[in-house]
């Protein structure tokens, strides 16, 4: 009996041990970071005390690689480049952007406008962030052409609704500002459709 006990005394202690550090983990852990971390548990944990510098070294890798910040600016060259690249392929399988997005709201009709903002402080401040926010590569700009022409409506040749697209106020704001800017520099152009008219049918004094 008191084999069997030392036993599962073992495996419950290992048991708590593993929950207690499920549990010490923050959730916005990559599973990068933490195969990162499991990959060297001792070894951190002896040199704690040695070393605060390092320490803090890590914890400053740590911020830089918080798939939450947006504090970094992305320059528009680097996003034209992205939106060619296979991620990006392998991401939206050539879908647009705002396709596979659906907005989280109570009820079953959405609130007429989006939110103001999903990007507070230089952090995502919200679970479901806009598909501009959300991916920090996306960079609204006239130059991105690849990205605008993915809100342009084929119909109108305007800039898709929010409640289309889903994105955010702030979002949507620069969307206009980019579409209106390619406009002005000729890169978007958008052809009325060409109708012919009769106009003996307005005109009496008009022959055929
Ligand atoms: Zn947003």
């Amino acid at each position: 009996m008191s084999l069997l006990r030392a036993v599962a005394g073992e495996i419950f202690s290992a048991y708590r041990q593993g929950i207690l550090s499920i549990q010490s983990r923050p959730l916005c852990v990559t599973s990068y970071r933490a195969a990162s971390k499991k990959t060297s548990p001792e070894p951190a944990a002896s040199k704690e005390e040695e070393q605060p510098d390092q320490a803090e070294q890590q914890s400053g890798k740590e911020a830089q690689i918080d798939p939450k910040d947006r504090s970094r600016v992305i320059p528009v060259e680097t996003s034209i480049r992205y939106l060619l690249s296979e991620a990006y392929q392998q991401t939206y399988q050539g879908e647009p952007v705002w396709k596979n997005y659906r907005r989280n709201h109570k009820g079953i009709y959405p609130p007429r406008k989006t939110r103001k903002t999903c990007i507070r402080r230089g952090k995502i401040s919200t679970g479901n962030p806009c598909p501009i926010c959300r991916d920090e590569y996306l960079v609204l700009d006239h130059r991105n052409l690849n990205l605008i022409k993915q809100f342009i409506s084929g119909q109108t040749g305007k800039a898709l609704s929010y409640q289309i697209t889903g994105l955010c106020q702030k979002r949507h704001l620069e969307l206009l500002v980019a579409v209106e800017r390619a406009l002005d520099h000729g890169m978007i152009t958008f052809d009325v459709p060409f109708r012919q008219y009769d106009y003996s049918e307005y005109y009496s004094t008009l022959q055929k």
